[in-house]
């Protein structure tokens, strides 16, 4: 990486999303990550958590991470952009689990549409 950013970067870690996906072992998810938390700049950081929740909601309809950002970027308020990740990280492996959410105890059971839980 030191390698990249020296040749390509002038030795500066970049803000845009484009350009730190050029950075060996950067994808998507840490790109908006890093532009978000480094740089205090617009970014969705969408992991898995964001992904199956935000589609069980039924606030979007994806396929694919990729997509959820995508879509939320359209959707979601941007005052909620940078804090989507941690809030619904921490839902998602305590409550909103992958195999067995916890619905009968969610506190937003009635807001929930509950897409693919059966
Ligand atoms: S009701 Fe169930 S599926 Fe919906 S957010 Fe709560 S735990 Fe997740």
């Amino acid at each position: 990486m030191p390698k990249v950013l020296r040749e390509k970067f002038g030795g500066e870690i970049p803000s845009e999303i484009d350009d730190l996906i050029q950075l060996p072992g950067v994808g998507r998810k840490t790109a908006n990550l890093v532009r978000a938390v480094a740089f205090s700049l617009p970014a969705i950081c969408v992991d898995v958590h964001v992904h199956r929740i935000c589609n069980r909601w039924g606030y979007i309809k994806t396929k694919n991470p990729l997509e959820t950002e995508m879509a939320l970027r359209k959707k979601l308020p941007a005052k909620h952009w940078l804090d989507i990740n941690s809030y619904v990280v921490a839902f998602g492996q305590s409550l909103c689990k992958p195999r067995k959410p916890d619905c009968d105890i969610c506190p937003i059971f009635q807001y929930c549409k509950r897409i693919g839980v059966s």
